[in-house]
């Protein structure tokens, strides 16, 4: 079908709607600078994309995923959080006050020193916990956006490593 076939058909609204909402919520992950929850990219995308809806962020996200733009952030226990896939190898900060995740440039590098000896370590996947420059001035917490059921953690940061499947 050609383009003055979908003008006719009445179609070009609906492209332009899909086009305006694809570019909302790949400019909130640009922005935010850090893996967002779905409910976070909707939050952050509404202003562009007035009428945006969970359901539209989801089906988004998933296409995003399998065209290689974005990659989905899980954390143990946790629901997915999308980032753009251009962002090379990093780490990942979670906060136990707010919950959010934040990118971690630095890398301790080889890791093959941890590995029981004749193991060869292929590759590493490493999250820091603990409190954000939010969370450690502030008293209150920021309110956590998705799992508020959780309790806040005592501080501290915590080391995880575990190997990428
Ligand atoms: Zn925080
Ligand atoms: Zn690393």
């Amino acid at each position: 079908m050609t383009c003055v076939a979908l003008l006719a058909f009445g179609y070009a609204p609906e492209m332009e709607r899909n086009t305006r909402q694809r570019f909302a919520i790949r400019e909130a992950i640009a922005r935010a600078g850090r893996p967002l929850l779905p409910q976070e990219v909707l939050q952050a995308a509404q202003a562009d994309a007035p009428g945006l809806g969970i359901a539209t962020v989801y089906r988004n996200l998933r296409q995003m995923v399998e065209q290689g733009e974005l990659r989905a952030v899980m954390l143990p226990g946790d629901s997915a959080r999308y980032e753009a896939c251009d962002a090379g190898h990093h780490h990942h900060f979670q906060c136990r006050a707010c919950l959010r995740v934040f990118e971690v440039q630095a890398c301790p590098g080889n890791l093959s020193g941890l590995a029981p000896a004749g193991f060869t370590v292929e590759d590493h996947d490493l999250t820091l916990y603990g409190r954000c420059r939010d969370c450690a001035t502030a008293r209150q917490p920021r309110s956590a956006p998705a799992r508020a059921d959780k309790p806040p953690a005592r501080a501290g940061a915590g080391v995880q490593v575990h190997r990428r499947r």
